[in-house]
């Protein structure tokens, strides 16, 4: 049976900080920016379909709770960007519940830590910086 692993939008896949930097100026990007026209991350669509062969793939995202509308725009952007991972998006607010092998997320405020598998620091953590660090790993460590 293949691992579960649950990949992050903004800051993993989405790049949510150059939309942030270009629509606005404000210390909240997330009440502003356009989730439907977040441009992808460098290396994310073929680290996705790559992880896909060996993983059972979900997004696991939290769409601002004040936009009703961006839950519905991530949808939108999955749809357009990784229309193979249809029915497979999890929105929430509380990553620690989910339950799984591995998440790949670039934020610590929504669970992750508590996350029960292995959280993957992306971004952040050494050997995660980017896709090529994060699928070295993977390949290495959990596969
Ligand atoms: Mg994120």
């Amino acid at each position: 049976m293949k691992k579960t692993m649950y990949i992050d939008m903004d800051g993993v896949i989405s790049n949510f900080a150059k939309a942030a930097k270009e629509q606005g100026n404000g210390n909240r990007p997330d009440l502003y920016v356009d989730y439907r026209n977040l441009e992808v991350m460098p290396g994310a669509k073929d680290a996705l379909m790559q992880l896909n062969i060996d993983f059972d793939i979900f997004i696991a995202s939290t769409p601002p709770w004040s936009r009703p509308e961006c839950w519905g725009h991530k949808r939108e952007w999955i749809e357009e960007h990784f229309p193979w991972l249809k029915r497979k998006m999890i929105l929430t607010h509380r990553k620690d519940l989910l339950i799984g092998d591995i998440l790949i997320d670039d934020s610590r405020w929504r669970g992750q830590p508590d996350f029960k598998g292995n959280w993957l620091w992306f971004g952040t953590a050494q050997k995660c910086l980017n896709w090529q660090d994060t699928l070295e790993l993977i390949y290495k460590k959990y596969v």
